[in-house]
């Protein structure tokens, strides 16, 4: 008997189980790769569940929990984790039991790549060298575990053609996505640059090791007046500092081509996303009036 012709062909594209997509997702930045500390990997989710549509986003908060929702997609992935120290707790009276709750209730698992994605090959700092064209050198603090030494915390670069480090800024504030903190600057604003260390997230605690790859510039989020007052008495570099948000934004869309890539090579039917919701907390901003000093 000859074989009954299927409706649909054997090579069309089918929606992957979540097992198949985490397991692209581990290979891409294995969650042992992942700092002590962290809490990376699979919040919430069924292995078995199909899975047609992938957001990616910075921060697991309600408002990409219901941007899923809408979405109708089944599966979050984000840089930050929703409980990075435990908790006893998923009532949704809580403000993170209540993303648990939304997740749950519409099906949509959760899943976390945090410093596994900070020092992967590529990484959040090459994403953020990538939004701003500069040519990444090495690692900033390469992994020694990589013999290629490509993968590691931060990326040293160098710039295509000198600039100023207030043109610098200027780039990161036109590259990056839009914030209500802007783009600080420490030292001098007309220094010329040309090697600038990179760090997605919080940076200041690499300043040693910015100073010791001996870059023109330091681009990172979360400084603070000490480490800032420090670092710009000792030597000439130059700081520029971003919404942390912002400057891990561009993984996302990293993130996203390459789970894309994935898709297509196993011929699954999967729609890949990027949330564009600014979740920085920093909502408004005002300059100060720099012409008055105290009285
Ligand atoms: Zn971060």
């Amino acid at each position: 008997m000859p074989p009954v012709p299927s409706a649909v062909p054997a090579d069309a594209p089918s929606a992957p189980r979540l097992a198949d997509v985490l397991a692209a997702l581990d290979a891409l930045w294995p969650p042992e790769r992942a700092e002590q500390w962290d809490a990376v990997g699979t919040v919430c989710g069924d292995p078995g569940a199909t899975v047609t549509r992938v957001l990616f986003a910075v921060d697991p908060v309600q408002e990409i929990a219901d941007e899923a929702v809408q979405l109708g997609a089944e599966l979050i992935v984000t840089h930050h984790p929703l409980y990075l120290r435990g908790t006893t707790t998923v009532a949704a009276s809580t403000f993170k039991g209540r993303v648990v709750h939304t997740l749950i209730k519409h099906d949509i698992a959760l899943h976390v790549a945090h410093t596994n994605a900070d020092t992967a090959d590529p990484g959040v700092s090459d994403a953020l060298a990538g939004a701003l064209d500069l040519r990444v050198v090495r690692p900033l603090v390469p992994d020694p575990t990589d013999p290629a030494g490509r993968r590691g915390l931060g990326r040293i670069c160098e710039l295509d053609r000198p600039a100023t480090l207030r043109d610098f800024a200027a780039r990161v504030a036109h590259r990056l996505p839009g914030t209500a903190q802007g783009i600080r600057i420490a030292g001098d604003p007309d220094a010329p640059v040309r090697t600038i260390a990179v760090s997605g997230g919080s940076g200041d605690g690499l300043f040693d090791q910015v100073r010791a790859a001996g870059v023109d510039a330091f681009l990172t989020a979360d400084l603070r007046h000490h480490p800032v007052s420090e670092a710009t008495q000792q030597t000439a570099l130059g700081l520029v500092d971003a919404a942390h948000w912002a400057t891990e934004w561009p993984w996302c869309e990293q993130a996203a081509a390459q789970l894309d890539e994935i898709s297509d090579r196993h011929g699954w039917d999967l729609r890949v996303h990027v949330s564009k919701t600014v979740t920085d907390p920093w909502s408004a901003h005002h300059s100060s009036d720099s012409s008055g000093a105290p009285n």
